[in-house]
């Protein structure tokens, strides 16, 4: 009988020291949590994208308590996320702009050459590995096979006539897209901006004439057009100075290839897709 009550005992008593010693621990070594966290934490969407340059929303809320992260860091909450959280923190959030992702290409089916047809995995980043860059005449155009659709959660990317189209009231900007497109095409952008060069192209203007109807060709007459010098050219290819541009449309309107989309100013506003 002895032979079992000793171990019995002996088990239970060593259970009940160890047990002490990591309550004891636990109260010790505890690793103070700011009250603030989990409160941040729920405001938060929870999407887990990354999008603010975090491992996910948990890491995210800590940053910003600890001052390591803005207020309004999380693209996908947007400014009314922003404002809860920098009530909370007792920090003031202007007034956000929303941003939202830009496709910079028109090399539609209809618009664009194709050198061959592709017949591979349907992957831009498959397809971009190809020679040439893939099968489109245009080297830096949209290969519409569609891998930034498939990345995006919002459901915020289609492709229409073989480019991609972000349709912007389900744009979160959480930038996923631009990140996987092998083309670096797409374009985190001011959502109120509307003039925008819709090309990525840097050849020279006969090659683009050669591969693509809407192309940016470098003839600069937009650059002429424009009286606030918003636009830059960088390696022949037309680009619109955000902070310049007062979006008087005269860019889009010189453009002879319709490679600038611009904004007919009128009540309701409404965009020139060429
Ligand atoms: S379109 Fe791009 S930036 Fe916008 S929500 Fe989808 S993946 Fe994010
Ligand atoms: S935008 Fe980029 S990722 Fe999306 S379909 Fe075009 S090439 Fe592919």
């Amino acid at each position: 009988m002895n032979s079992i009550i000793f171990p019995v005992i002996s088990l239970g008593g060593l259970g009940v020291l160890f047990g002490s010693l990591l309550g004891y621990a636990s109260k010790k070594f505890a690793v103070e949590v700011d009250p603030r966290v989990p409160i941040v934490r729920d405001i938060l969407p929870g999407a887990n994208c990354g999008g603010c340059g975090y491992a996910g929303c948990d890491a995210c809320a800590k940053a910003m308590v600890e001052g390591e992260a803005a207020p309004n860091a999380c693209p996908v909450g947007g400014p009314e996320t922003a404002k809860k959280i920098g009530e909370v923190l007792g920090l003031a959030v202007d007034a956000l702009t929303k941003n939202v992702a830009f496709v910079k290409c028109n090399g539609t089916c209809n618009n664009a050459k194709n050198k061959y047809e592709y017949t591979g995995i349907a992957d831009c980043r498959d397809a971009a590995l190809l020679p040439g860059g893939g099968y489109k005449g245009c080297s830096y155009g949209c290969l519409g096979l569609g891998s930034c659709v498939k990345v995006c959660e919002f459901g915020a990317l289609s492709i229409v006539n073989g480019v991609a189209v972000v349709d912007e009231n389900k744009c979160t900007s959480c930038g996923k897209c631009a990140k996987i497109c092998p083309k670096g095409l797409i374009e985190i952008v001011p959502a109120d901006k509307k003039v925008r060069v819709v090309c990525n192209s840097k050849d020279k203007g006969k090659d683009v004439k050669d591969n693509c109807a809407v192309g940016c060709i470098g003839c600069r007459m937009c650059e002429r057009a424009c009286q606030f010098g918003a636009i830059i050219f960088e390696n022949n290819l037309a680009k619109i100075d955000y902070e310049k541009c007062t979006q008087c449309n005269a860019c889009a309107v010189k453009c002879p290839t319709k490679a600038i989309r611009g904004l007919i100013k009128s009540e309701p506003q409404q965009e020139v897709v060429s």
